[in-house]
């Protein structure tokens, strides 16, 4: 058995680090799926992953949780993430979501990227299919890979309970934001997590939602108070709900996430209007 020491919670984490490692992955999605905001993260309530594993393309993968959570579990016969971060398809978990009856603020593929370049196209058209059909839920999508995004943006349906979003750590990457604004989604949100530098030269302009954070774990890189407050009032000044995710440190919550002697939970009025 891997050893679990040292374990990190984080973003990717959906799964509880107390479960036993022989649970078949019906039991486990819909395991979590029963238990009540069986998420860690934040700004969401439940997670649904249709597919596994990922590669790392950007600087804010550098201490991707879910690589590090799921290569833990390699070799360890019928664990789900026996193939640790390899990418792998789940058919079988497509349709989950349409089990939960109790409407739900789902992210989608917590532990992968949903338009990773080795996941088919009708793979992907299934998952928006999923999310299409399951619509008192709220599905949110995020993405690194923005050019794949916008490739097949056209073929997919986006209905108004799919929220799309992009992650944007440093300055190099606002042209994500640019390739967002042309996707027809309902909700347009940032994850500007983990925050790795000034993002002066993001435009908030269709982003109805953004979320910033620090990074968290033993290798985390520092975020600066001053980064966080511009985007507070640039997001303040655009009408773009901000949420303030945490500091980071050592652990997620090291350095709570308090801003100036306040917590920014904001949500996307649209959040309001679909719950
Ligand atoms: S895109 Fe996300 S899941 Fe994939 S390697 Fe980067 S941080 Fe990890």
């Amino acid at each position: 058995m891997p050893k679990r020491r040292g374990r990190v919670l984080h973003d990717h984490h959906h799964v509880s680090p107390h479960r036993p490692p022989h649970w078949s992955y019906t039991d486990t999605e819909r395991g979590w799926g029963k238990v009540a905001g069986s998420s860690k993260i934040e700004w969401t309530e439940a997670t649904w992953n249709p597919v596994t594993g990922c590669d790392q393309i950007s600087p804010g993968c550098a201490h991707c949780y879910a690589k590090t959570f799921a290569e833990r579990w390699r070799g360890v016969p019928a664990h789900p993430y026996e193939q640790g971060f390899d990418l792998k398809l789940w058919p079988e978990r497509l349709e989950v979501p349409l089990h939960w009856r109790k409407p739900k603020t789902i992210f989608v593929n917590s532990m992968s990227d949903v338009f990773h370049e080795a996941i088919p196209d009708d793979y992907v058209a299934q998952i928006f299919e999923t999310m299409r059909a399951a619509h008192w839920h709220t599905f949110q999508v995020l993405t690194k890979r923005e050019e794949r995004m916008l490739r097949l943006a056209g073929k997919l349906t986006w209905p108004p309970n799919v929220w799309m979003g992009v992650t944007i750590e440093n300055r190099r990457f606002v042209h994500r934001a640019d390739a967002l604004r042309e996707v027809p989604a309902a909700v347009r949100f940032i994850s500007a997590e983990p925050l790795l530098g000034e993002l002066e030269n993001l435009s908030l302009d269709g982003i109805a939602w953004l979320i910033a954070g620090g990074e968290s774990g033993p290798r985390h890189r520092r975020v600066d108070a001053e980064w966080i407050r511009d985007l507070r009032d640039r997001c303040a000044g655009a009408d773009t709900a901000f949420f303030f995710k945490q500091w980071g440190g050592a652990r997620p919550k090291s350095n709570g996430r308090t801003l100036d002697g306040r917590v920014h939970d904001d949500f996307p009025r649209q959040a309001v209007a679909l719950g």
